[in-house]
């Protein structure tokens, strides 16, 4: 699933292509997950932002077009103008832009999700109105992301994983946070200062990945491209391999749900 650093590295693309264009006609599948794309027509777009995992798409009216990529879902720009050769069978939504191209939203698994909202309104996207503080923003620190943390009785990665204490990071980086700053997945309450070594963690593995255009598995697709990202992993996926740091073969388990690859020598509760 693309997070942080792939939204990111989309939305600096798409803004370079379609900021300033006025949406002029628009098609979508008819699952109402998608048919808000529909609603945008006659729009201009103004401006892209980013909140955590989500793509918001800033259109003049005073509304948002909030995209969430899901699973698999990926964001293109077409200059074919005939939109029956510019789609396909996983097209989930389209938008004809003034310029004579098209934005198309591809879906394979169907897990990504449209909104349009009043600007700043997410009382029904509940992620989006409950999430935690940007890990870039300079007025978030150690002490308030312990802050957001303490007390709280679910284990560590899946409080990461849930948006609460910080935005953005999913699997895979809470994977690569947590080894680099040493502390178990399976823990559940942490001191001040493991969270200030966990938070400058998640910022090193987010920058780095943005930088490298986002991590490319199997579906994630930036405008460009996939990214690179993939080769500078050091735990997420590397199970059975020895660990960079110790040498000991690194372990899966399953947190709630989800595959979590870890050091058990390195890695602390
Ligand atoms: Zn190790």
């Amino acid at each position: 699933m693309p997070e942080l650093p792939e939204v990111e590295t989309i939305k600096r693309q798409l803004e370079l292509e379609v900021k300033g264009l006025t949406i002029v006609a628009s098609g979508s599948h008819s699952s109402h997950k998608f048919l808000p794309a529909i609603e945008t027509v006659g729009a201009e777009i103004v401006g892209l932002k980013r909140r955590g995992k989500y793509l918001l798409l800033e259109l003049r009216d005073g509304r948002d077009l909030i995209i969430h990529l899901g699973m698999t879902g990926q964001l293109q720009i077409s200059s074919l103008v005939n939109i029956a050769e510019a789609t396909d069978a996983y097209t989930r939504a389209w938008w004809a832009l003034d310029d004579g191209r098209h934005l198309i939203f591809r879906d394979v698994r169907r897990f990504g999700r449209l909104f349009v909202v009043s600007r700043g309104d997410h009382a029904k996207i509940p992620t989006l109105r409950d999430m935690g503080p940007e890990p870039f923003d300079l007025n978030f620190d150690g002490e308030k992301f312990w802050g957001l943390m303490k007390g709280r009785s679910q284990k560590i990665k899946t409080q990461l994983l849930s948006q609460r204490p910080i935005a953005g990071v999913g699997n895979i980086y809470a994977d690569e946070a947590l080894f680099l700053a040493g502390i178990d997945p399976a823990t559940r309450s942490i001191s001040l200062n493991r969270a200030v070594d966990l938070l400058e963690s998640i910022r090193f593995v987010l920058k780095g990945a943005i930088e490298r255009g986002g991590t490319t598995f199997r579906d994630y697709r930036n405008l460009e491209g996939i990214g690179s990202n993939q080769k500078f992993l050091v735990c997420y996926g590397r199970y059975g391999q020895p660990c960079d740091s110790c040498g000991s073969i690194l372990r899966r388990k399953i947190i709630d749900a989800r595959s979590t690859t870890w050091c058990s020598r390195c890695q602390k509760r």
